[in-house]
């Protein structure tokens, strides 16, 4: 998924979840993430970066790890002086997650293990079916935000 749908999907999700503007933008910043940590294809060589792409940087479990201990810190009361910068890094943790399963769509991205690839194929990358699926995803959002915020 182009990284534009990334930030789109997945501040529109989040935002209708937890209805808080800041942490949709935080999740938009983890949205692009794992493609970050790649680095750039256009820098060096393009086929170095390409065996790494979608590798462990796209590995849920390292995502879901770092969330997993975040809301522990901030569940035990602990480090309440760091609850905004947790709440950062697990909003950072969601929108990397979501890149991942978005990517999930349109590809094969890490499970379990980092070399154990899974995902449908249902659009190209860049494709126009590509921007009809996140008109659509946004489009069930805000019906499904609102069905529960006006009733
Ligand atoms: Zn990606």
């Amino acid at each position: 998924m182009k990284w534009v749908n990334h930030e789109i999907v997945t501040g529109v999700i989040v935002y209708a979840v937890v209805q808080e503007p800041l942490l949709a933008l935080y999740s938009m910043a983890g949205a692009i993430l794992p493609d970050k940590l790649e680095g750039n294809p256009r820098s060096g060589n393009y086929w170095s970066w390409r065996s790494r792409h979608r590798g462990w940087s796209h590995w849920p479990m390292l995502y879901g790890l770092l969330l997993g201990l975040q809301l522990e810190i901030m569940g035990g009361g602990k480090l309440s002086s760091l609850t905004d910068m947790l709440t950062i890094g697990t909003y950072l943790c969601l929108g990397a997650l979501l890149h991942i399963a978005e990517d999930a769509l349109c590809g094969k991205v890490p499970f379990i293990t980092p070399w154990q690839k899974i995902g449908v194929k249902l659009f190209s990358v860049g494709s126009v079916t590509e921007y009809l699926f996140a008109i659509v995803l946004v489009l069930v959002c805000y019906i499904i935000h609102i069905q529960f915020v006006i009733e």
